[in-house]
């Protein structure tokens, strides 16, 4: 593409929900396909990219909590499921020839490198995607404020937070026909609505750091190539 890009370094982040295409459960290489072709437009302009990817299609501490887990030992499962979507994702990436390492937030020798940041910085210049897993390593965490974490620590431009619909929504798009899309919010107005985007934490985060967070539809093929191009795909949030 001859288009000019506005964003130098983003975070991605990508629900492990997301991976498992039309199953109810796991992965789905024909989806990871789709998703290394998305990425690789990006990768081709020069883009440097994060990636967090969450663990929900395989592992939720909160559910096996429910279900009569210890909710810590729920969610390290839920982190290490983490790490086995980074591991599909990296195989994808690296069959579409685009460079990609794994860090994990919990040193996992032999199978990926410890999270560092400086070395991680290294990488994203060197035009490698650098997948960031393991959450941020600690229970209690979600994977939107590991993404939210890295993005801040690795001095991204933008998180972009890969959704099912378009974009942030006055109610529920799925349920309630009435509901309007916002293009652009304040992380206060986030936190004042009561929007759930991501849990507050991330917000927070983002907001303190002055990160802008924009939520996008990924299964919207070309989307993220408009979006660092300057389109205005989805609901911008900023300060
Ligand atoms: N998790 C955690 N700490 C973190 C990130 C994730 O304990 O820093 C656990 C938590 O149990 C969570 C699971 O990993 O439910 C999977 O992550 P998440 O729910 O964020 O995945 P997503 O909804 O994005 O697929």
């Amino acid at each position: 593409t001859t288009r000019d890009k506005k964003y130098k370094r983003i975070l991605l982040k990508l629900s492990g929900e997301q991976l498992m295409g039309e199953e109810g459960f796991g992965i789905d290489p024909k989806v990871l396909d789709k998703m290394a072709l998305e990425i690789g437009q990006l990768v081709g302009i020069g883009v440097q990219i994060g990636l967090v990817i969450g663990g929900g299609n395989l592992f939720r501490g909160a559910a096996l909590n429910a279900a009569g887990l210890d909710r810590v030992t729920g969610d390290h499962m839920g982190m290490l499921a983490t790490v086995m979507n980074a591991l599909a994702m990296r195989d994808a990436l690296e069959r579409s020839n685009i460079s990609c390492r794994v860090m994990s937030a919990i040193p996992m020798s032999g199978i990926v490198e410890h999270y560092d940041r400086r070395r991680a910085i290294r990488f994203l210049e060197s035009g490698e995607v650098v997948i960031f897993s393991a959450g941020t390593g600690n229970p209690f965490f979600t994977t939107d404020s590991a993404a939210c974490l890295r993005g801040i620590e690795v001095e991204s431009d933008l998180v972009l937070k890969a959704t099912k619909v378009d974009g942030v929504y006055s109610a529920d798009p799925m349920k309630d026909p009435t509901a309007t899309k916002y293009d652009r919010l304040s992380f206060d107005e986030v936190l004042d609505k009561k929007l759930g985007v991501m849990d507050l934490t991330a917000i927070c985060l983002c907001r303190e750091h002055d990160l802008p967070v924009r939520v996008f539809q990924m299964d919207k093929a070309g989307a993220l190539l408009n979006i660092i191009t300057g389109g205005t795909e989805g609901t911008l949030i900023e300060e």
